[in-house]
């Protein structure tokens, strides 16, 4: 089928390339609103990758993201990073309040990739794997639709100025 041969029936309001932590919170937010959303990847799932260590702030974000928790993806928790830019490595603390040293975490990032793409799911997400986007379709100036490795989908028009979170196809 022609890569751009739209499907008029099939209405999707949000379309995602990506479902990395970016995307996978854009997916969770927007289904969450009421959003029909589509969330393409290109690859077959969550795969091993660098990101591993998160400063204190993220853990408000991923409590947000996933109310049902994340304690599985977490290993060792650390009051601060080691930095040395040409001088000798020196501790540095992310800082404290009355409840005590805020701390960072290390995460499996496989583990909170699939966390996060289960929960865009349980949101109502439609998500499909192994779809690259190629490019959104523009029409009279606006986004219309995208180009991908799977069916793409009809969607309403929007300014295309719109970035990453592209509007579907
Ligand atoms: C060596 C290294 C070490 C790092 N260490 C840390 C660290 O310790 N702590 C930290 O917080 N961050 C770290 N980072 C940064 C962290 O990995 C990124 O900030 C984070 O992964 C960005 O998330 P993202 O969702 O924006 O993108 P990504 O995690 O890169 O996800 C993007 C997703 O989009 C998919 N995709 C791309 N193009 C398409 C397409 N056309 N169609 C469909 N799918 C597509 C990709 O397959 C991927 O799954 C590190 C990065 C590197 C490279």
């Amino acid at each position: 089928m022609d890569a751009r041969h739209f499907d008029p029936d099939a209405g999707t309001d949000v379309l995602i390339a990506g479902a990395g932590p970016a995307g996978c919170a854009a997916a969770i937010v927007c289904a969450s609103a009421g959003l029909r959303t589509v969330l393409a990847e290109r690859l077959a799932g969550p795969v091993a990758r660098p990101g591993e260590a998160l400063h204190p702030g993220a853990e408000t974000v991923l409590a947000r993201l996933l109310p049902g928790g994340f304690a599985d993806a977490v290993g060792a928790r650390h009051e601060g990073i080691t930095v040395g830019w040409g001088t000798e490595p020196r501790f540095e603390p992310f800082g404290r309040d009355g409840n005590g040293p805020w701390r960072g975490f290390q995460v499996d990032r496989r583990r909170l990739d699939a966390l996060l793409l289960d929960r865009a799911r349980a949101a109502g997400a439609e998500v499909r794997l192994g779809c690259r986007v190629r490019e959104p379709v523009v029409e009279r100036g606006a986004v219309t639709g995208s180009d991908s490795t799977v069916r793409p989908r009809r969607c309403a028009p929007v300014p295309s100025s719109t970035p990453r979170a592209a509007p579907a196809g």
